[in-house]
């Protein structure tokens, strides 16, 4: 967001954050009746959780665990577990910002028919969207690689406190709960086990070479054939697990918009594309075209 040069004028800085192309968007949105939304990491970036890439698309930092790795090295598991250790503190008290409420307040509007999300967060129901796919998973649950039972990620953070009483890190937040830490600070690091059986256990989260379960996709393109419209907010979609609903719908010929700070890889599919803040541009839009009055009760 552009600030006002001025210091402490918060009106100045209110206006030039201001994007004309919102209108754009607030008409585009007023012509369909039933949006199906993909939402990814720009989406939470506002509530301080960081981005992986930046405007270009490229990594901003090091590439996140690939699942053979963490299945396969003990270094990878204990350096993930530790770091996400160190991250869930922050991770957990991340509050939704304007975006997850504007696509929230959408949905009750009667707008919004289904949103996808690449967030693991869960910072969209939090706001109170209820028709969400998480795509990628979510980092509350954590699953049993061996025997897949299935826990509480908020329990087990207790579980790996008294595992390692004296630990600490002084950790940088960084992007789905993780950490940056020290590898020598890593090394003292006791990762949790399963407590059924001793198996690796893993976030409930789509890893970087998994696939998304083919069950879930297929409700989320099910909803996505029943819209009339899509909008991209704040992915890059250079995560194919993204992409392929914008090409589906291109493909279905259902007008695409595409609001994201930098360029994704559906640009060329869009008909619409906004180069803004995903919180400012969904707050104007959202807010020039709601109704007037009470908000109508969500469609079915
Ligand atoms: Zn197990």
């Amino acid at each position: 967001m552009e600030g006002c040069p001025v210091d402490g004028c918060d009106t100045m800085a209110a206006m030039a954050s201001y994007d004309p192309s919102d209108d754009q968007l607030s008409r585009w949105i007023a012509r369909h009746k039933r949006v199906f939304v993909l939402t990814g990491a720009g989406c939470s970036t506002a509530s301080g959780i960081p981005d992986y890439r930046d405007e270009k698309g490229e990594w901003k930092r090091r590439p996140p665990v690939m699942i053979q790795a963490f299945r396969t090295q003990d270094a990878v598991y204990r350096r993930y577990w530790a770091r996400a250790y160190a991250g869930w503190p922050r991770f957990i008290t991340a509050q939704p910002n304007a975006a997850h409420q504007a696509l929230a307040a959408w949905e009750a509007a009667g707008k919004l028919f289904h949103l996808v999300t690449q967030n693991v967060d869960g910072l969209h129901q939090r706001a109170g969207s209820r028709s969400v796919t998480d795509l990628h998973g979510r980092l509350d649950t954590v699953v049993c690689l061996s025997c897949g039972n299935r826990a509480s990620r908020a329990e087990l953070q207790d579980t790996i406190a008294a595992a390692n009483q004296g630990w600490q890190a002084d950790a940088a937040v960084a992007p789905d709960g993780d950490a940056d830490v020290e590898a020598s600070v890593i090394a003292s690091f006791e990762p949790p086990r399963c407590q059924l059986c001793g198996g690796q256990l893993k976030p409930d989260v789509v890893f970087f070479g998994e696939n998304v379960p083919p069950d879930r996709y297929a409700r989320a393109r099910e909803a996505l054939a029943a819209s009339d419209a899509l909008l991209v907010a704040g992915s890059s979609l250079m995560v194919y697990s993204g992409l392929r609903f914008v090409r589906a719908a291109h493909e279905s010929r259902l007008p695409i918009a595409i609001v994201n700070r930098g360029r994704t890889r559906g640009d060329d599919l869009a008909e619409l594309k906004i180069e803004a803040d995903v919180s400012n541009a969904l707050t104007e839009a959202v807010a020039t075209t709601a109704p007037a009055g009470a908000a109508a009760p969500p469609q079915v």
